[in-house]
């Protein structure tokens, strides 16, 4: 059997644009890419579970494992409110036995990874129009008035760092964004195929 190389690929963009959605369907039709589960200080929202969502972290545990070195990227998103992180244990052992993993993570974290793995396929989701992003935000009805506030300033300036991205897609039917990330993991060399992808 032929083993194919490992591949991080990097899903970004603001707050409200529909990456947890893609990613949702993404992980269910190519069920050989692996996600990495981030660890975070933000508390769960209603509906997410420890381990399959994040890692829930007390601060004080994630300062102990980012002086440990466990993590190959973390920050401070969102006006240093919550700390969110990538633990090296999720992405390094699943690279060497061949896997494609992919990363849920925002611009500043990306620009760690693309350091340590230039070859990362990154790839952006935006909307059509930034005011998307305020009603998504609303109809999800997850964060505070004052939290949504904070997302779209932050959102606006990562809107103008899409351009550190090879890829970036356009969010406005999920069907057509699906379809759109999943041509530009086939043409990066995924293969959702069991007996080629790695084992
Ligand atoms: P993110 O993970 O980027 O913060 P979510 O996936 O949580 O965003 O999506 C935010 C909200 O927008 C959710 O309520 C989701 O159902 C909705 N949504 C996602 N994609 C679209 C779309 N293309 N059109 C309309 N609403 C969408
Ligand atoms: P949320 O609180 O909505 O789940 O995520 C907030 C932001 O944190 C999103 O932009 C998301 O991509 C980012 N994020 C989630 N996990 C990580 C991570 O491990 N590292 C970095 N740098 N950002 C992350």
């Amino acid at each position: 059997m032929v083993q194919s190389e490992g591949q991080l690929v990097v899903l970004s963009g603001p707050s409200g644009v529909g990456k947890s959605t893609l990613l949702r369907r993404l992980l269910n039709d190519f069920s050989a890419l692996i996600p990495s589960i981030s660890a975070t200080t933000r508390p769960p929202r209603d509906g997410e579970a420890p381990g399959v969502d994040y890692h829930f972290l007390p601060p004080q545990e994630f300062e102990n494992k980012r002086n440990a070195g466990e993590f190959i990227e973390c920050c401070q998103v969102y006006g240093r409110e919550y700390w969110y992180g990538t633990l090296e244990g999720e992405v390094t052992p699943r690279l060497t036995h061949g896997k494609w993993v992919i990363l849920e993570i925002d611009v500043e974290g990306t620009l760690s990874i693309l350091a340590r793995y230039p070859q990362a396929v990154t790839i952006f989701v935006e909307p059509s129009d930034p005011a998307h992003l305020e009603e998504r935000l609303r109809g999800r009805g997850t964060e505070t008035l004052e939290a949504i506030e904070r997302r779209l300033e932050v959102a606006h300036r990562e809107l103008r760092q899409s351009g550190h991205y090879r890829h970036r897609v356009v969010n406005d039917s999920v069907d057509t964004a699906l379809a759109n990330i999943k041509t530009i993991l086939l043409e990066a060399g995924f293969s959702n195929d069991p007996t080629t992808a790695s084992a």
